[in-house]
């Protein structure tokens, strides 16, 4: 990873004139809604031409376009933008339209820890973040003849869940896998889903403390996926595979939840070990990641993946969650993001919350 000197980096910057930017997708129009909200410029990177629906919404609007060839090749515009003062607000399409390895050359300040990227890409070091943080996963089946439970099988880089499948004995997944693509296979956790959406600031100790800065919960979802959430409008899942039809995992959108409230002490406790462990790995997953889990019916969360940046799952909350309403009115996670540059802009900190 080419490892940037941040402080170099913005020593060149008019610090009363920063621009917070982002690729116009995923969030963005949350983000650029925050940064406005804030008192920030906002500028969009685009494909090709301006994005016509964002003239419907003049309050998620960037104030400027910025028009690249491709996404791949932000890099090359980087001087450019640095000339605009920019900050560059990574959510989970600009990581996968630019890819993780341009994205980790990118030289503009961004916020978050680009490091995190290593560990969370790739799902070896994942779980090893994750269970030495005393999270519990979803059991890996090494052998799938040995499957005798429901397992999910799940393609390497599967972009928002596509091709995933359920199988239930090893004949089920010998008659779907597709051997040519690497692949996990992970108990099928029966329960709920919830998405949650937590705010890590390094900088800030006004919410729940950790040995460094404090940790916040701004939000929750859950994610809709097709076709497995309205399977059950054809029949039962069995009478349909009995005729090839197979449930997918494709995100389509977010819907907005809350949890039983005696089940927060534990979000917080698995919220703060994973940035105390990733404090000790890799320097801290800073600003805002998602635990995504599944709670059993005995009460017990089992995390099945995290995302470590801004997630799509907070879209529903652009005017505060019922979470973040007891925190300040009207907080979006995008504002968050915007409330924490302005935050460390003020006391000369950015390059804490930036690479
Ligand atoms: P992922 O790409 O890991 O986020 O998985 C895509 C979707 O598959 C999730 O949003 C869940 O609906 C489902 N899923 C993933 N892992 C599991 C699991 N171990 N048990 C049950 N459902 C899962």
């Amino acid at each position: 990873m080419t490892q940037f000197d941040i402080k170099k980096m913005l020593a060149g910057y008019d610090k009363k004139n920063l621009t917070i930017a982002t690729v116009c997708s995923h969030s963005s129009l949350q983000i650029f809604n925050g940064a406005r909200k804030e008192g920030f410029k906002t500028l969009g990177i685009s494909v090709g031409e301006e994005k016509r629906f964002y003239d419907a919404f003049p309050l998620g609007r960037p104030d400027e376009f910025f028009i690249v060839d491709s996404y791949k090749d932000i890099s090359r515009y980087a001087s450019e933008l640095q000339e605009k003062n920019v900050i560059v607000i990574p959510h989970g399409s600009f990581v996968e339209y630019l890819g993780a390895k341009n994205f980790l050359k990118l030289n503009l300040p961004t916020f978050g820890n680009r490091k995190v990227l290593l560990w969370e890409s790739d799902r070896k070091r994942e779980r090893q973040w994750l269970e030495s943080a005393g999270l519990t996963m979803p059991r890996e089946i090494k052998d799938p003849t040995k499957i005798d439970k429901p397992v999910i099988v799940k393609y390497h880089g599967a972009k928002g869940g596509k091709g995933f499948f359920i199988a239930k004995t090893y004949d089920e997944f010998i008659k779907r896998v597709d051997k040519d693509k690497p692949y996990i296979i992970q108990e099928f956790v029966m329960g709920t889903r919830y998405y949650l959406h937590y705010f890590y600031s390094p900088i800030q100790n006004n919410a729940y403390k950790l040995s460094k800065g404090s940790l916040q919960l701004l939000s929750m979802d859950r994610r809709d996926e097709t076709t497995i959430d309205e399977v059950q409008r054809l029949g039962s899942i069995a009478e349909l595979e009995e005729i090839g039809i197979h449930p997918t995992f494709v995100v389509t959108g977010n819907i907005p939840i809350v949890m039983r409230e005696s089940l927060l002490p534990e979000v917080f406790r698995m919220g703060a070990a994973v940035v105390e462990k990733s404090l000790e790995l890799f320097g801290g997953v800073i600003g805002s990641f998602c635990l995504e889990t599944v709670v059993t019916e005995e009460l017990k969360f089992k995390v099945f993946e995290i995302s470590a940046r801004i997630v799509a799952g907070t879209n529903p909350y652009i005017s505060g969650s019922p979470y973040s309403e007891l925190i300040q009115p009207d907080l979006s996670t995008g504002r968050r993001i915007a409330q924490e540059i302005k935050y460390a802009n003020k006391r000369g900190l950015l390059h804490e919350i930036l690479s």
